[in-house]
């Protein structure tokens, strides 16, 4: 019998007892599921001027959090300071939470709230609309305004009030966060001031003046040419917030520094770019004579994060910016979050390996190879089929694959990642970081294993989780992974080489002849959740979901009263 994917998937958040009434000892439980770390940062190899500027880009995060909480709700502030004076038990267990999902509902449990006093559910339209007012209102009320305001009411960096006659009116961000924009305004001219690094002292300056003029266009552009080891985003980004139209900006700040070891491991692959196409399993006449440079993308540390940047489950990576002027002209950025992700490693996908890795392969568990692979699934999004030509039609993967091509690509990056690694480990391009031969392989293809259990199980975005369903039962079918009935699974080497590659020759094909049906027909058979993959997936109920970082490196450099509430028991 099979059982949709997608239905099992909702499991990522269990049926945990939650409600405005919840006791402190349930908070906590629910606050369990992110497991609490220390972020550390080594910031020595900062040059001197940019140790002085991080103070002042950590100082403006702190307002950025303030601003993201007014955002998300009118009350919130308020809720925030009570919850903060209220020494008992249950005011700190609340305030602890309340902190975590920056409001008071709960993120991973359909934004219910977790205590009294509050509306049920986070308001749809959050703080950027008119709390009365109904989408259909507001809707009506857009159709009628003339094509410049109405683009205005439908910009990201506006909010909508109601004027002294009731009437919806547009308030720029920089009138409706006026003081607190002015003093991040003079923080990062001051940081700016700091730094010795021009394309960080132009991003601040130019971040600076958008802050004031609402228009962050120029700044957007100078964040594509940052090129710094103190790296930082801050502003107004995402629209996840606005429920109601997804609009609105959040804002949002990360205080990284960049990570030059993996800066060198990217440029190392874009070196490699055209000989990994030329190899890869699919027919000769459908490849790249001439392949594109590497998407711009910056391995980093993060210091802090803040306002979106540290709400619920913790980002690993980002793309930015969203204005599609700024798109269309430059393309986006990628950052990825190493530490993050390292934690996420430690806290998430070991737990899950002792439960699904025989003892023997549970050592050849491997942040490199994880993270290795993950830079080499961004990279690989590039390569293989793009432009096509059907008997004289020009079109693409995604015009032909629909629906199925977000399942379909994620799948192919993943599994082209897998094999462009053993491509360059054989050549012995990766021997100074994964190393080479049967050791190198033997981590390489456990840890890969593992952590297609953590995106079954926390698959948060469909297409991942998708993709790798058919990804698992593909290579189970070819002998690649072994089942051994209990809920625990390994490699047969001898058989997972020729898996991966014949599988990654059905994906870039799919691709390359825009073959709907044999995409639909690949996943109705193979995105099923089998009897034994089942087993494990019920094992890991007590694995946390997330962690919940304590930004120790920031803390350490600003004025302790900033920091919000630490866990109790962390003196270590
Ligand atoms: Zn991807």
């Amino acid at each position: 019998m099979k059982t949709l994917l997608l239905a099992c998937l909702a499991f990522s958040s269990f049926a945990y007892p939650q409600s405005p009434n919840s006791t402190a000892a349930e908070l906590d439980k629910l606050a369990a599921r992110f497991a609490p770390v220390e972020l550390k940062v080594d910031i020595s190899s900062l040059a001197a001027g940019d140790k002085a500027a991080i103070k002042k880009l950590l100082e403006a995060a702190v307002i950025i959090d303030r601003l993201q909480l007014r955002q998300r709700w009118s009350g919130n502030e308020a809720t925030w300071e009570k919850l903060k004076a209220d020494r008992s038990t249950l005011g700190q267990a609340r305030a602890r939470y309340f902190w975590l999902n920056k409001g008071p509902w709960s993120i991973i449990d359909d934004n219910k709230a977790f205590m009294p006093g509050v509306p049920d559910k986070k308001p749809e339209g959050a703080n950027f609309y008119p709390e009365d007012a109904t989408k259909e209102q507001l809707e009506s009320w857009m159709k009628g305004l003339p094509e410049k305001e109405r683009n205005d009411a439908q910009w990201f960096f506006t909010v909508i009030r109601k004027d002294d006659k009731g009437n919806f009116k547009i308030v720029p961000y920089s009138e409706e966060y006026k003081a607190d924009l002015e003093k991040l305004s003079a923080l990062l001219k001051e940081a700016a001031n700091q730094t010795q690094n021009a394309s960080l002292k132009k991003f601040l300056n130019g971040r600076a003046a958008a802050f004031l003029s609402n228009d962050y266009y120029d700044s957007d552009l100078a964040w594509m040419d940052l090129d710094s080891d103190l790296d930082v985003t801050i502003g107004p980004y995402e629209t996840y917030n606005d429920d109601l139209f997804g609009f609105k900006a959040a804002f949002e700040a990360y205080v990284n520094v960049r990570d030059s070891k993996e800066t060198g491991k990217l440029k190392l692959f874009g070196q490699h770019l055209q000989e990994i196409e030329n190899n890869l399993p699919l027919d000769d006449q459908y490849k790249n004579k001439k392949v594109g440079a590497v998407a711009p993308m910056v391995v980093v540390n993060e210091v802090m994060g803040a306002g979106d940047g540290n709400m619920g489950v913790q980002t690993a990576a980002y793309n930015l910016p969203n204005d599609e002027r700024v798109i269309s002209q430059r393309g986006s950025k990628r950052i990825m979050l190493k530490n993050v992700q390292q934690a996420k490693f430690a806290k998430t996908l070991t737990p899950i390996s002792k439960l699904v890795l025989r003892p023997e392969d549970q050592k050849d568990l491997d942040f490199d190879s994880f993270f290795t692979h993950i830079l080499m699934h961004e990279v690989t999004h590039g390569l293989g089929p793009h432009a096509l030509d059907l008997n004289g039609r020009k079109s693409t993967p995604r015009q032909e694959l629909k629906d199925a091509y977000g399942t379909i690509e994620e799948a192919k990056a993943d599994i082209t990642g897998l094999f462009a690694l053993q491509l360059l480990m054989e050549k012995g391009i990766l021997k100074s970081s994964l190393g080479q031969g049967e050791a190198a392989e033997r981590k390489l293809y456990n840890t890969f294993l593992a952590s297609t259990f953590r995106t079954l199980h926390f698959g948060r975005t469909d297409s991942h989780a998708r993709g790798m369903a058919i990804q698992f039962n593909y290579r189970t079918d070819k002998g690649g992974f072994v089942s051994h009935g209990d809920g625990t699974y390994s490699i047969d080497f001898s058989k997972i080489k020729q898996a991966v590659a014949d599988l990654d020759r059905e994906f870039l094909t799919i691709e390359a002849t825009g073959d709907y049906d044999r995409a639909k027909k690949l996943m109705k058979d193979l995105i099923v959740i089998r009897p034994d993959m089942q087993k494990a997936l019920d094992k890991m109920k007590n694995v946390p979901n997330d962690i919940r970082p304590n930004f120790v490196t920031a803390n350490a450099l600003m004025h302790p009263a900033a920091a919000p509430p630490a866990r109790g028991k962390s003196k270590k």
